[in-house]
């Protein structure tokens, strides 16, 4: 609870205003790569005190290891596809067993697969959580544009955008001058088009599947951030 000792008085009000809505839960955003669900993720994450977990992070983390599992979710991203489901379900399964998701967490990238969201649903009962499925939606035409011009922070992750949100230095960190931002392997324009046509064919159908189970709300994900967290806050106290 250090954490809870070093937060302003908003901050407390809006975590006390988490706790008090019902039973925890596991925030599963979801949308195009490009539609902004890391920076809704990182918002929570820091409004509301919950761990956000980013499959693509995760994976992203391996570029350095020289293991052949890690050569080979090096090839995949490349590729614009889909790591096995295997190994994404093991990732989450691990990472949210641990004592940081017991009030709740958010999920950016998982799932992706039907056998992923399967997955979900067992793991949401086994640890006593409900799921809220937000869909951050974006049109197609403005998804590539998002991503080829994505930069990123190396130290704080802050996320820039060359066309919609540039650093106030030429490709420097805001929060950190002397860092220079670092742009994704995987957002470059061939691999944008595949992981686009990955999306549509593989993750689209899942929106179907939460939208007919009931659990999926929808946000218009074109707008400035902020007005896009007020949303999706609000979603969140709402689902008791
Ligand atoms: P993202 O940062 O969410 O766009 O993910 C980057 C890449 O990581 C994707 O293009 C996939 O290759 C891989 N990845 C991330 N999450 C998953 C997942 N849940 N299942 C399979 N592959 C994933």
């Amino acid at each position: 609870m250090k954490f809870l000792t070093t937060a302003s008085s908003d901050q407390k009000l809006r975590i006390a205003n988490y706790l008090k809505s019902g039973m925890s839960k596991i925030i599963v955003l979801m949308g195009a790569p490009g539609a902004g669900k890391g920076t809704q993720a990182r918002l929570l994450q820091e409004r509301l005190n919950l761990p956000q977990i980013s499959t693509g992070d995760i994976f992203r983390s391996l570029k350095n290891a020289q293991t052949p599992l890690a050569q080979e979710v090096r090839e995949v991203m490349a590729a614009g596809q889909l790591v096995s489901d295997d190994l994404a379900i093991r990732l989450v399964r691990e990472r949210t067993a641990c004592n940081d998701c017991r009030n709740g967490y958010i999920l950016d990238g998982f799932p992706r697969t039907p056998a992923q969201a399967a997955t979900l649903e067992k793991l949401a009962s086994e640890q006593g959580k409900r799921i809220i499925a937000i869909l951050i939606d974006v049109p197609y035409e403005l998804l590539a544009k998002r991503m080829t011009g994505r930069r990123n922070c190396p130290i704080c992750g802050e996320i820039y955008n060359v066309y919609f949100k540039p650093p106030k230095n030429d490709n420097y960190c805001d929060l950190h001058p002397d860092t220079q931002l670092t742009h994704r392997a995987d957002d470059n324009a061939d691999t944008v088009q595949a992981r686009l046509a990955t999306y549509y064919e593989q993750t689209l159908p899942l929106l179907q599947y939460y939208r007919t189970a009931n659990l999926l709300r929808t946000v218009d994900g074109t707008r400035a951030p902020e007005v896009i967290y007020q949303d999706i806050e609000g979603i969140i106290r709402d689902q008791k």
